[in-house]
């Protein structure tokens, strides 16, 4: 590993199927079957009714909320500029992850943009989730 290496993500208990899910290239998230919604960021119970929750699959689809380009590096591996965005995910309004949008010149990010996720490997057993404009056109 160089010194310019990407940070690995460190789970704490209520991250790890998260981090376990995109290990294997999957995203799944934590669901509520009795709110029929999605929970994220994870918490130990959904914060709706304290109901468990399940892991589920999701799309990995889904729309540029917001974004910001990074004129500087403020972490290592990052060079700038690239691309941080809020994606809202096809699944439920409002289900939105903090990413980096990749695959993407800074000055074609689009608010709206339909993306789709990619995983960047960073290590053995170890893949962050990040997002990339479709490849097929969207829909
Ligand atoms: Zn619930």
């Amino acid at each position: 590993m160089t010194t310019n290496a990407r940070p690995i993500p460190v789970p704490d208990p209520e991250s790890q199927l998260y981090w376990d899910a995109a290990a294997r290239h999957a995203l799944e998230l934590p669901y509520c079957d009795a709110c029929t919604r999605y929970v994220f960021p994870p918490r130990p119970t959904c914060t709706r009714c304290l109901g468990a929750l399940r892991w589920v699959a999701v799309s990995g689809r889904g729309t540029v909320y917001s974004f910001a380009v990074m004129h500087e590096s403020y972490m290592r591996g990052f060079d700038p500029p690239y691309l941080v965005a809020q994606i809202e995910l096809d699944e439920q309004p409002g289900l939105r992850l903090t990413t980096n949008l990749i695959d993407c010149e800074p000055g074609d990010a689009r608010i709206g943009m339909r993306v789709e996720v990619a995983f960047e490997d960073r290590g053995e057993d170890v893949a962050v989730p990040q997002f990339r404009p479709v490849s097929d056109g969207g829909a």
